[in-house]
Parts: C-alpha cells; structure tokens; sequence
C-alpha cells in the first residue's frame, strides 16, 4: 500500500486544552493508527516568535509541556515523526529561498495575518507599528514546513484553507520557474473539528481563561465546569431544562459522551422532566471528562517525571526529520543551480 505523507503541527505557547485533542489531536491519532499515512507533526517554535518574539523564556519549557500533551494522548513516536521545526534549519532555508520569489502581494492579502495583526495590539495602527518581516513571512514558513517534507496532505478545518492554497501557489511557482515537478501540491484532509465551547460560551482559548486542559487535575477540571453557563432560561432547580439552550454543557457531553446513546439519553430526560439540577448536571460532566482524561494525565504525569525519556524521542524525531530535510534540499539546490561553488 502505499503511503501519503501527511503533515501538521502546532506553536509551542503552552499546555493544550481540550479543544485541541477534540479539534486536531483525535484527527492526528486517526491518521497515526489508521495506515495508508506517513505523518510528521512538527512543534513549531519558530512560528511562536512571530507574535511574541520579545520573551522567549517560555518557549523551551513550552515545547516540553506540548511534548507531553501528545504524547500522553498517544502520538506515538513508533508511528508518527514527532520534531522540533527549530532542529531541522534547512525549513529556514527552504524559507529563504521560496521568499526570493514569493510576491509580496500574496503575503499581504493572507486573510490570516489580519487575525495575527489584531492578536499583537487591539490598536490597529499600534499592531501595524508590530508587524515584523517575519510575521509577514510567516505563510512562507509555513509552506517551507510543509514542502521540506513534500507533505502532500496537511489536515486542515475549512477556516484554515488559505494557508494551504498558499503552500500550493507557492510549490507551484517553483515548478513552474525552475522546470519541474518536484514539489507536490499539497491537499488538504478536510477533518471534522467539533466546536468545543470554553466554560464562558466562546470559542475556547488558553488566553481567553475559559479553557480546560489536557494536564488539568480532577479538581481543576470539576471547577471549571461549575463556571459553565447552561440553560439561562432555568431560574429554579424545579424549573424544566432545555438541552436546546443549554448553552454548554449539553454540548460537552454530547462531545464526551458521544458513543453513548443511553448517557445522552438519560441526561436530556433528566434535565428536562426537571430530575436534576445544573449543579448535578455539572458535576455530573465533570466526572464524564476526568473519567474520560485520567489515563492521559497519569501516563502525563509519568512521562513528566522522566523528561531524558522525551528529550529521546524528540530527538529521534529530530534525526529522522533532519534527514529527510537534508534530501529535499540538497535536490532542490540542484534544480536550483545554487550548489554551492567551489565544492
Ligand atoms: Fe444543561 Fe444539564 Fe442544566 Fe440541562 S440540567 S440545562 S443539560 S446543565
């Protein structure tokens, strides 16, 4: 059989929270245990500076924590080529060499710097004033870590299509300029991402506070889901609910506990024949999550506690990365004609 190369990855700012497990990891494991794909998932530090590249004192400890966060979820290194984007420097150098000719135009009408623009100032002329070469850059970087892979599938939700298209313009204008058909045009795996919603209603987001984590303890966690709003049409524990209106619960468990008909089932009958308070509902729930992340946060937790057994794999992953890197380049110098002289 043979194998498409699938490749994703995500910027090291911290621990992953559920929606990230629900929304990519559960799609990653998939393409991991599923065969037919040869996938590398990349922990792309130097995405993380785009924004933020004033303090980089978090972003070693950063790639630690996310390490984890995969691996205790199961990506596993046995199947999947796990690696450091900042460990393998022929992506800058792929980087360098497609800027030469990316136009500028295709940069700047990116719709997603625009959201990278507002996530650096709420001032629009001050976010401006912050908008560096590299954050400019950064769909060039990110078609560099696709190509340096000649990733040919990239799993992406429909809001995210753009990057995609540009990684394809640009595979295709070196094509097209150096006479070859080296790099493939990567396609996206369109994948299924349920919205998870964070505890307030909204999208859910580590730096909106509303976010429960992968590595959060039971406690942490039943917290969070006391703060969820629910059916604001219910004032009274006697009052009847609604699933329709609840605004988060209802949808978390129907997340958690979606291959469970008869849970489903008996939660709605339960919140609306007025059986049970949102309380109850709650902790309810939060017994759902904890029950359903305790095996991921115990191996967490071991995994933590050894972290010479991570720094391995990651740098295995490392090793195995940088020697495909090392190929594309070497190739795509040649069709360059820019091998260097005298050598
Ligand atoms: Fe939501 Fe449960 Fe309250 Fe019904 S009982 S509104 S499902 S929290």
């Amino acid at each position: 059989m043979t194998t498409k190369r699938i490749m994703s990855g995500m910027r090291p700012t911290g621990r992953l929270h559920l929606g990230h497990y629900f929304g990519a990891l559960t799609n990653w494991l998939h393409f991991q245990n599923s065969g037919g794909f040869d996938p590398y998932f990349s922990i792309v530090d130097w995405h993380a500076l785009t924004t933020k590249y004033q303090d980089t004192s978090e972003v070693k400890g950063n790639i630690f924590e996310i390490a984890l966060d995969w691996l205790c979820v199961g990506i596993d290194p046995e199947k999947a080529t796990i690696y450091v984007q900042s460990a393998i420097p022929e992506i800058a150098e792929l980087h360098l060499l497609f800027s030469m000719f990316t136009p500028h135009n295709w940069v700047e009408r990116e719709p997603t710097l625009k959201d990278m623009v507002r996530m650096l100032d709420n001032d629009e002329h001050a976010a401006q004033e912050k908008v560096t070469y590299g954050l400019l850059g950064y769909p060039v970087l990110m078609a560099s870590d696709i190509l340096t892979f000649r990733g040919e599938l990239v799993p992406v939700g429909k809001d995210q299509e753009s990057h995609l298209e540009f990684a394809r313009d640009v595979a295709r204008r070196f094509n097209h300029l150096f006479k070859t058909d080296y790099f493939p045009e990567p396609q996206p795996k369109f994948t299924e991402t349920p919205l998870l919603k964070g505890v307030d209603g909204l999208k859910m987001g580590k730096s909106f506070n509303n976010d429960i984590k992968i590595a959060d303890t039971d406690s942490d966690t039943a917290k969070r889901v006391k703060q969820m709003i629910t059916d604001r049409t219910r004032i009274a524990k006697s009052d009847p609910g609604h699933t329709d209106l609840c605004e988060v619960p209802w949808p978390w468990y129907n997340i958690i506990d979606r291959d469970k008909a008869d849970v489903l089932a008996l939660v709605k009958d339960e919140c609306e024949s007025a059986k049970i308070g949102c309380v109850d509902c709650k902790t309810r729930l939060a017994g759902h999550i904890n029950d359903a992340f305790r095996p991921f946060r115990e191996k967490r937790e071991k995994l933590a506690s050894d972290p010479d057994q991570v720094r391995k794999i990651l740098e295995h992953g490392n090793a195995k990365a940088r020697k495909v890197a090392k190929e594309t380049l070497s190739e795509v110098r040649e069709i360059m004609g820019m091998t260097t002289w005298p050598t």
